[in-house]
C-alpha cells in the first residue's frame, strides 16, 4: 500500500514543488487544492463559480466543500499507489474529514509533513514564483527557471503570476495561514504524525531531506519506490 502523506506549511514554504518532484521521482500522486480550484475557475465549472470568491481574496474555502471535492479524488487506485497531499487539509475540521474519509477505507494516513521556512524566504519565494496557465507546473525566476522564460518545460503552455501571489494577497495569505496552522499542527502533533522539515534552500536540498525522513521512518516500501542510494 502506498505511503500516504499530507504536506504542510505556508505559501512558499514549497508544498507545491516538493509534491511535483514526489510525484514525478517517487509515483505518489500529487493532488493541491490549490491548483484544482484555479483550474475549476479557469475553465468556468460550476465549482470554480463557487469557489473563485474566497481564492481571489484569499480566504479559505468552506471545510465541507473542500473535504467533498478532495475526497471525491481520493480514489482507491490512487491511494494504492500513495498520494501527497498539497494543500489540504487546512483547518481542523478538514483534518477530521480527511481522516474519517480514510479510516472508513481503513488506509489511515502516514504521515503530516511540515515545511519549516523563514519569513524572508517566503517573501522571497512568492515574490517570485510563476504557474504554468495550462498544466500548473510551478518556477521561479531565480530559484527554479524554466528553458525557456516565460515557457512551461513540461507542455510548452504560458507561464502566468498567481492573481493571489500579488503583494496585499500574499500578506493576506500569510496572516490567514498564521492563524490557522497551530491547531492543525496540534491536531497532528497530538496522533503523532507530524514531522518537521527544513524546507530553506533549493528544491532539490529539500527533496534530499525529504527521502531522507522518509528513510529514516522505514517509509521507502513499494510501490513508493525511493531513488537508490
Ligand atoms: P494554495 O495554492 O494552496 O495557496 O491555495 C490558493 C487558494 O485556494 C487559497 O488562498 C484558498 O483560497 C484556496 N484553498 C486552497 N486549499 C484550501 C483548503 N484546503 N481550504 C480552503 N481553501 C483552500
Amino acid at each position: 500500500m502506498g505511503l500516504r502523506l499530507v504536506l504542510l506549511g505556508p505559501p512558499g514554504s514549497g508544498k507545491g514543488t516538493l509534491a511535483q518532484m514526489l510525484d514525478e521521482r517517487l509515483g505518489l500522486v500529487h493532488l493541491s487544492t490549490g491548483e484544482l480550484f484555479r483550474q475549476e475557475i479557469s475553465r468556468r465549472t460550476a465549482l470554480g463559480g463557487r469557489v473563485s470568491r474566497y481564492v481571489s481574496r484569499g480566504l479559505l474555502v468552506p471545510d465541507a466543500l473542500v473535504v467533498r471535492v478532495m475526497t471525491s479524488r481520493l480514489t482507491p487506485g490512487r491511494l494504492r499507489r500513495g498520494i501527497v497531499l498539497d494543500g489540504f487539509p487546512r483547518t481542523v475540521g478538514q483534518a477530521e474529514g480527511l481522516d474519517r474519509f480514510l479510516r472508513r477505507l481503513r488506509q489511515p494516513l502516514g504521515a503530516a509533513v511540515y515545511l519549516a521556512c523563514s519569513n524572508a524566504v517566503l517573501l522571497a519565494r512568492l515574490g517570485g514564483r510563476q504557474v504554468c496557465s495550462r498544466c500548473g507546473a510551478i518556477y521561479h525566476v531565480r530559484n527554479l527557471p524554466p528553458r525557456r522564460r516565460g515557457i512551461c518545460d513540461r507542455c510548452h503552455g504560458k507561464l502566468v503570476v498567481r492573481r493571489d501571489d500579488r503583494v496585499a494577497t500574499v500578506k493576506k495569505r500569510l496572516q490567514v495561514d498564521t492563524a490557522q496552522a497551530k491547531p492543525l499542527l496540534d491536531y497532528y502533533t497530538s496522533r503523532r504524525l507530524l514531522h518537521r522539515l527544513n524546507a530553506n534552500g533549493s528544491s532539490e536540498h529539500v527533496f534530499k531531506r525529504a527521502v531522507g525522513l522518509f528513510r529514516r521512518q522505514g517509509w521507502d516500501d513499494p510501490p513508493t519506490c525511493l531513488p537508490r542510494r
